[in-house]
């Protein structure tokens, strides 16, 4: 990277569960990384869907983001290749599901990842964090770590539902650890073009977000739904594929409006 610019770190994240923050975080990491922008994928999630969605081609992990978080191993100790060049992940475990009850009295347990990302980001150009469906602990370390937050927002009822909700976490989050986090961008998932109430709920998020919305819509494709279980993103699994498609378009569009991180 150019001097003075470090990897970005953007955090998926939305409390909201199935709004598709890991389909995002997995496929979008994959296009960054195939459009040659090297990409660390850290899952931040106990469920581990980000990890299973990309494990084709990785060896058994030396340990996930747990051991980070609770100070047991280095961040570049747990980071895996995958099977797409210039694509690294940090794995996640079940495990990571009692990390918040066991970090409640350490001091700085908010900054842990941020930390931990400290003589690694430089080694990329983005970092992206699939957070868990909370506004926790493990989505407050993402946020701190993070230089923005990408919003994917269900185009179903109640799509703005609870969405004050994690803006007032940005808003503590930059009062209280992280004062230049930013919303990167805001994403319209599940799109299906045959139904009002999509369109209904992209003119309401628009009109809200206005142009921090992506112009590209990531579509409902089942080819997003069945990669995962391949442990593939969907460029490998079907690269023809509207949701491959999708998802290309939205790392173009990213890569050239998202303002370079300076150190
Ligand atoms: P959680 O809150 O549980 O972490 P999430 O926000 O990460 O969920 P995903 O796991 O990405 O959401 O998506 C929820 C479900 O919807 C998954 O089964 C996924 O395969 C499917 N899905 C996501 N995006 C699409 C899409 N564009 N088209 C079809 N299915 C999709
Ligand atoms: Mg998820």
């Amino acid at each position: 990277l150019a001097d003075g610019i470090m990897g970005k770190v953007i955090a998926i994240a939305n409390q909201k569960g199935g709004v598709g923050k890991t389909t995002t975080a997995v496929n979008l990491s994959a296009c960054l990384a195939t459009d040659g922008h090297r990409t660390l994928l850290i899952d931040l999630d106990p469920q581990a869907n980000a990890t299973s969605g990309c494990e084709a081609g990785i060896e058994q992990p030396d340990g996930s983001v747990y051991e980070v978080l609770v100070g047991h191993a280095p961040l570049a100790g747990v980071i895996c290749d995958s099977e797409i060049t210039g694509l690294d992940l940090v794995p996640s475990h079940i495990s990571l599901a009692g990390a918040e009850v066991e970090m409640a009295s350490v001091l700085g347990r908010e900054k842990k990842l941020s930390e931990a990302l400290e003589g690694v980001r430089e080694d990329y150009e983005f970092v992206i964090v699939d957070c868990p469906p909370s506004l926790g602990l493990l989505t407050v370390n993402a946020l701190s770590a993070a230089d923005s937050v990408l919003i994917p927002v269900q185009c179903e009822y109640y799509a703005l539902e609870g969405l004050s909700k994690l803006l007032n976490s940005v808003h503590l989050v930059q009062k209280y650890l992280n004062p230049d986090l930013e919303v990167e961008g805001v994403l319209l998932t599940m799109y299906d073009e045959r139904l009002q109430l999509s369109k209904r709920v992209a003119a309401e998020v628009k009109s809200y977000f206005e142009d921090k919305v992506y112009t590209t819509l990531i579509k409902r494709n089942v080819s997003l739904a069945s990669a995962p279980s391949f442990g593939k993103p969907v460029i490998l699994h079907e690269p023809r594929s509207t949701g491959a498609d999708n998802y290309r378009r939205l790392a173009e569009e990213l890569s050239s409006t998202a303002e370079p991180a300076m150190a």
